[in-house]
């Protein structure tokens, strides 16, 4: 990510350029005003939580990465936020994994649906379902243009990846029997609290990580994914981001110097 009112040497850089693409990708119509409202939600966790994928993340990424490769009809949600940060590697976890993309908007409109599909496209997808007319499923008990899906893709998957969803449609999808894997930096979102699997972390850094473990569990066979999922307990793993956040804030409280984020960063 380059941006040229962004300083290299400046100590939040890669934050500020984050920000820089987001506020980029909002002039173009991509991001809904909304979203960066969303961004900056989500910020104030990853700084709580030391902007680095924990350990509880680790274990979600392989839980979810175990359920997206034994699912039959694998999807992944895609919103503006999600291909400003993420597409890329949204396009190549869906090419190791065989799951399909689908634009699905909080703020529907065909002109924002056809910008997120132009930049997956330039990314490297082949398909990209949900777009105008092809959303013309709806998912029960949602308002709204929240519910439209599409039949081939949402409608009718049995796994849903999605990165930085509202709480009522993950709740929607969760009760048409869907397992729902969110990623939200927020752990007490109702997101968070009612997706299948949770992974708590920026998907700046989860979605590489998805990918990569997925790839390395398709091909090993060491690990059973089914044993993975068996053993993974979404409220235990929120329940240990709780702890996590805890403990660090209790030792900051009782560091003598008021150490920076980057600080904390130069002493690992
Ligand atoms: P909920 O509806 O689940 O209770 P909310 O209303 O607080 O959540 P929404 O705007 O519905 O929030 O969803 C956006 C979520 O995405 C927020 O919880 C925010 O923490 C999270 N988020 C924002 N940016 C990122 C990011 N880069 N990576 C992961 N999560 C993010
Ligand atoms: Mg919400």
């Amino acid at each position: 990510m380059t941006s040229p009112s962004v300083p290299p040497d400046h100590p939040r850089a890669e934050s500020l350029r984050v920000r820089e693409k987001l506020i980029e990708r909002y002039h173009e119509g991509v991001v809904a005003s909304a979203g960066l409202i969303a961004h900056g939600r989500g910020e104030a966790f990853d700084y709580l939580m030391g902007e680095k994928t924990t350990g509880p993340a680790l274990r979600a990424i392989e839980a979810a990465a175990a359920a997206i490769i034994t699912a039959k009809k694998p999807v992944i949600s895609v919103n503006g936020n999600v291909v400003a940060l993420a597409a890329e590697d949204v396009v190549k976890l869906s090419q190791v994994t065989g799951a399909r993309i689908e634009v699905n908007l909080y703020y529907r409109s065909l002109e924002r649906e056809r910008a997120i599909k132009k930049i997956l496209e330039r990314a490297g997808a082949s398909e990209v379902l949900g777009v105008g007319k092809d959303a013309s499923a709806r998912i029960p008990e949602l308002g709204s243009e929240r519910r439209r899906v599409d039949p081939h893709g949402i409608l009718v998957a049995d796994v849903v990846l999605v990165p930085l969803e509202d709480g009522d449609r993950t709740e929607a999808l969760v009760k048409m029997g869907k397992r729902v894997i969110a990623v939200d930096l927020n752990p007490l979102s109702r997101t968070a609290r009612k997706a299948s699997i949770t992974i708590v972390d920026n998907i700046i850094r989860a979605t590489p990580k998805l990918t990569k473990t997925a790839g390395i569990l398709r091909k090993q066979g060491r690990k059973n994914p089914a044993d993975i999922l068996r053993n993974f307990d979404n409220k235990k793993n929120l329940a240990e981001s709780f702890a996590l956040i805890h403990r660090r804030l209790l030792k900051l409280a009782k560091e003598k110097k008021h150490s920076t984020l980057e600080d904390e960063k130069l002493d690992l």
